[in-house]
């Protein structure tokens, strides 16, 4: 099995609602994005994926996250743009975009230096 993981980035802002704490109120993040896929064949290259295409993938899923208030954003009017919440949602996003025989096996969202929320399918 390889694994491949690229790093993006993205900012917005966005406000925690039902939460005692600094992300109450409304602020920003420049948040950090990794995404790790594996998978078990290698190409006519021996590559699993070219980096830059999983880069171009990946910035597509964060496109319409990219300077924005996610509060606004339908999917989060109920619930929290949290990093877990966001984190799910370049997942889920991304997951289809893959070629054939690469898995998406994980997608990292750092609030901040030091904290990262992961999602997993
Ligand atoms: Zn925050």
């Amino acid at each position: 099995m390889y694994e491949l993981q690229i790093v993006s980035h993205f900012s917005a802002a966005h406000q925690l609602r039902n939460f005692k704490g600094r992300c109450e109120s409304l602020h920003g993040h420049n948040w950090r994005v990794e995404v790790t896929v594996q998978g078990n064949e290698l190409d006519e290259a021996d590559i699993l994926l070219d980096f830059g295409y999983l880069k171009k993938l990946t910035q597509e899923a964060l496109d319409d996250l990219d300077h924005v208030f996610l509060n606004d954003m339908p999917e989060f009017s109920e619930r929290n743009p949290s990093s877990e919440l966001i984190a799910r949602r370049i997942f889920q996003s991304l997951a289809p975009r893959l070629p054939g025989g690469v898995h998406l096996k994980l997608v990292s969202v750092w609030e901040s230096e030091g904290s990262r929320a992961g999602y997993l399918g």
